[in-house]
């Protein structure tokens, strides 16, 4: 954990400074400067960064590492938002295991590591009323063998909806006695609190207009702020989701958000693509934060999130990669070439 680092081109944190040499002490910067020495008593190990650029390690928060083996799937190609998700993920769903589970794992982050990442928050939703807790633990061992820092963002579902992998295979849903029962024994096992974490556990079900139910919603929200825990989903990505929210609930996407607690400096949510005026007033009213995937949203059509307009409004705003069998790549670097661009 001990290190000094030499030489580097740049230094570069929120800004770049005229230090080329920065100390690293129990997983702490202690001293950025110039000419460093190494020192005597408490020996480190010296890194020379000759040509090289340091910056501060990248935060991914939204990815299905699952799909890190599913890239190139034909059937999945020129489809949009629904017809994508039944010919790739949710086709290869249950065919996944837990080996296959940790090999798609450690993929995954290898891609992530290679382009920056320290952290990975991934939005794992392979969970159903008879499903093996191997395959979450085979994520977690991923993380904690490679180094990075693990975000599980445990998805669920209570509704089947228009998942035909689960119809077809006959999966029954989880109830959402199950769904807390279960969080709860991973929260005890694996769950790490404060800034130093390298685990963390994160309530995230699926989709909250298209498989879950209101009171679903409100039970893993006070369950989630009972015990600390930070909320996340997928929200906004097609239009179909306003629609639907219309037609079920009466209302805006973003006002049954909140009408189910699902607003808040606690809760993130990936895409918000289709977020019009009033959702980034809401959004930014409740520092809800978004993970911009502009990879996945250009590679399936669902359209460009409006992050221009949020960061005015003062939206808290990150970057995601989204899975793999979308983004057909897991980069970060990918990701900020990309909302530069566009
Ligand atoms: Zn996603």
């Amino acid at each position: 954990m001990d290190y000094l680092i030499k030489n580097a081109v740049a230094v570069a944190s929120t800004g770049f400074s005229d230090a080329r040499d920065l100390r690293i002490r129990g997983g702490y910067i202690t001293e950025l400067g110039n000419a460093l020495a190494p020192t005597q008593e408490d020996p480190e190990t010296v890194i020379d960064a000759s040509g090289c650029v340091v910056w501060p390690g990248l935060v991914n928060t939204h990815h299905h590492l699952a799909q890190s083996i599913m890239k190139g799937v034909p059937e999945g190609l020129n489809q949009d938002l629904g017809g994508w998700l039944s010919s790739v993920p949710y086709r290869f769903w249950p065919k996944v295991t837990p080996e296959l589970m940790y090999h798609a794992a450690r993929l995954g982050l290898y891609e992530l590591i290679r382009s920056g990442a320290t952290t990975c928050a991934d939005h794992h939703y392979l969970y159903h009323s008879t499903t093996s807790s191997e395959l979450e633990d085979a994520v977690w061992q991923a993380a904690e063998e490679l180094g990075i820092r693990m975000v599980l963002c445990r998805g669920s579902a209570t509704e089947t909806g228009s998942h035909e992998g689960m119809i077809e295979h006959k999966i029954e849903p989880e109830s959402i006695d199950q769904i807390i029962d279960r969080l709860d024994t991973t929260r005890k096992k694996h769950h790490q609190a404060g800034p130093d974490a390298m685990k963390k556990l994160v309530v995230a079900p699926t989709s909250l207009i298209h498989s879950s139910s209101p009171e679903g919603l409100k039970a893993q929200a006070q369950w989630a702020r009972e015990n600390k825990l930070r909320m996340h989903s997928h929200l906004l990505e097609v239009d179909f989701d306003e629609i639907q929210a219309h037609k079920r609930y009466g209302q805006s996407a973003i006002d049954y958000a909140e009408s189910c607690g699902w607003l808040g400096k606690d809760v993130w949510y990936a895409h918000l693509v289709h977020s019009d005026a009033h959702a980034i007033e809401r959004l930014a009213a409740t520092q809800t934060g978004i993970a911009h995937c502009p990879t996945s949203n250009c590679r399936l059509g669902s359209g460009i999130a409006p992050v221009i307009l949020m960061a005015e409004a003062g939206v808290p705003i990150s970057l995601g990669v989204d899975g793999s069998a979308s983004a057909e790549s897991g980069s970060m670097l990918q990701e900020l070439n990309l909302t530069w661009l566009i």
